[in-house]
């Protein structure tokens, strides 16, 4: 696979997030998503901190991975990688064989729309091109999601864990605000 240029990611800062789901809904609104898709979702774990439980929440689509497996399976090559790094998929192209769907240990590819073609974040590839933020990002109330350069972030301190988030092979690019910000991230 040819290298992107540079890298695009997510940076999800769950000492602030508050689980409201404007990411996860702002996204279903501007992509026109069908009922019970959501290309972004947000998940809620319980955690025991100071001797007192408390609520954290992951919010997460398509990590635009920099070894992405649904690219590799895909038999039809429906899916590419941009020299930003963002894994565009050609729903043109898409079979609906769901091997994508098989490979990807995210769990960030359905099947399940009407017309039974894969489907997953396009990190709003085209507001973007544009100018203008992922509808998620733009959406947050708290600004608890950015978009990063991973080189940067990982420069800057960002970190490759949070509760909930499973690291893999598969190289997401997806960054954390360390917990209670003992770095400071400016971009
Ligand atoms: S998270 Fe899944 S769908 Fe997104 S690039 Fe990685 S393997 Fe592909
Ligand atoms: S919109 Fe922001 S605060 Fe609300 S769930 Fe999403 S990331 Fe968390």
């Amino acid at each position: 696979m040819k290298m992107p240029k540079s890298q695009k990611g997510f940076l999800f800062d769950q000492n602030f997030c508050i689980g409201c789901k404007a990411c996860e809904v702002a996204c279903q609104v501007y992509h026109q998503q069908e009922d019970m898709i959501d290309w972004r979702h947000v998940d809620t774990f319980l955690i025991r901190e100071n001797n007192m439980e408390k609520e954290v929440y992951l919010s997460q689509a398509c990590h635009h991975c920099q070894e992405p497996a649904c690219m590799s399976v895909c038999p039809t090559n429906a899916y590419t990688k941009r020299d930003d790094g963002i894994v565009i998929l050609d729903r043109d192209k898409c079979i609906g064989c769901g091997y994508c769907m098989e490979s990807c240990q995210y769990g960030a590819i359905t099947l399940q729309g009407n017309d039974k073609k894969a489907q997953k974040c396009n990190m709003c590839a085209e507001k973007q091109d544009i100018g203008e933020l992922p509808a998620c990002i733009a959406g947050c109330p708290v600004k608890a999601l950015r978009l990063v350069d991973i080189v940067v972030a990982d420069e800057a301190g960002m970190v490759k864990s949070a509760v909930g988030f499973k690291q893999s092979s598969l190289k997401p690019s997806i960054r954390f605000y360390p917990k209670f910000r003992s770095a400071t991230f400016l971009g």
